[in-house]
């Protein structure tokens, strides 16, 4: 039976697609992004024990060599967390497909769909295919937030394509350097995953962060929107794809990445984002969005 750890579960979100949405946000992830506001998500606790003491309430312990995690005891400091060398967390939740479908119809009356994010849902993918088929049944759409790194073009992933309705990516930064500064990782495949999901119909909306003086914020704008352009112009979906403008936040973000001044930076300001969105629509983007 195919598992997977989920790092949390979020039962009603509005941020995460269309309409209200069951949000799972898988454990561990292929980036290890300089400005990641939850670096617990990126990977796999070893059980290694150091943050067993760091819990004021007693939720964690150690049963036969396995760290363990009492929800019901959990305060929610993350004491643990903060203490973990090698950014996971004792908090994750293994479950099966039928287990968390059957979270998910505890809720389904109540929602539009669910969204699958991370750490990186689509290293996931052969159970996420499998959650989806069941999750269609029930008559909910299937949306997966990416950060668009495996090449979906490849046909491992053409059953993972047919039950997803709809894919969020993120487009971190258009220079293939800076990508790799900012990530650990080059973005061709991310390029290729914009343009093969756009011409599908399944790019929902592209996401990037603004960080002003840190990230070409104009080139990347300029150049992504150029690309999502291009793809409404063929497929005239003009009012489909979004373009979500993130402004970059402090919040989350490891100590040691904004001791070394590398992000110790302050929030963009309105006018910067407002011209950024003026830059965007210029180029064909009819659906800006600024958070
Ligand atoms: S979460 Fe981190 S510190 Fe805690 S047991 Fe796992 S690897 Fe060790
Ligand atoms: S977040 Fe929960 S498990 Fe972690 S240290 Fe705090 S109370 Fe303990």
């Amino acid at each position: 039976m195919r598992r997977a750890k989920i790092n949390k579960i979020i039962k009603f979100s509005n941020v995460d697609g269309p309409g209200n949405r069951m949000s799972i946000f898988f454990q561990g992830c292929n980036y290890n992004c300089l400005y990641c506001h939850n670096p617990e998500t990126i990977n796999m606790c070893n059980s290694c024990g150091t943050c067993v003491g760091s819990c004021p309430v007693g939720a964690l312990s150690i049963v036969d060599s396995k760290v363990c995690w009492d929800k019901k005891l959990c305060v929610e400091c993350d004491r643990c967390t903060n203490i973990c060398l090698i950014d996971s967390s004792p908090k994750t939740m293994d479950y099966s497909v039928e287990e968390l479908l059957k979270e998910i119809k505890k809720v389904s009356g109540f929602i539009r769909g669910i969204t699958v994010s991370g750490g990186e849902a689509t290293l996931n993918y052969e159970f996420i295919t499998e959650l989806f088929k069941e999750v269609k049944k029930l008559g909910l759409t299937t949306f997966v937030d990416t950060n668009g790194s495996l090449d979906l073009r490849e046909d491992i992933y053409s059953e993972f394509i047919k039950v997803t309705d709809n894919f969020m990516v993120d487009m971190k930064v258009w220079s293939e350097k800076k990508h790799k500064d900012l990530t650990g990782v080059d973005n061709l495949s991310v390029k290729k995953n914009i343009e093969f999901l756009g011409e599908l119909g399944k790019l929902y909306e592209v996401r990037t962060v603004v960080v002003p003086e840190f990230l070409d914020n104009l080139e990347t704008v300029t150049e992504v929107s150029k690309l999502i352009g291009s793809i409404n112009s063929k497929n005239q979906l003009d009012e489909r794809i979004i373009y979500k403008l993130i402004k970059y936040r402090q919040i989350g973000v490891k100590k040691e990445n904004l001791e070394g001044k590398l992000l110790d930076l302050t929030s963009p300001a309105d006018e910067i984002m407002e011209k950024l969105s003026k830059v965007a629509k210029e180029n064909g983007v009819q659906k800006v969005i600024i958070i």
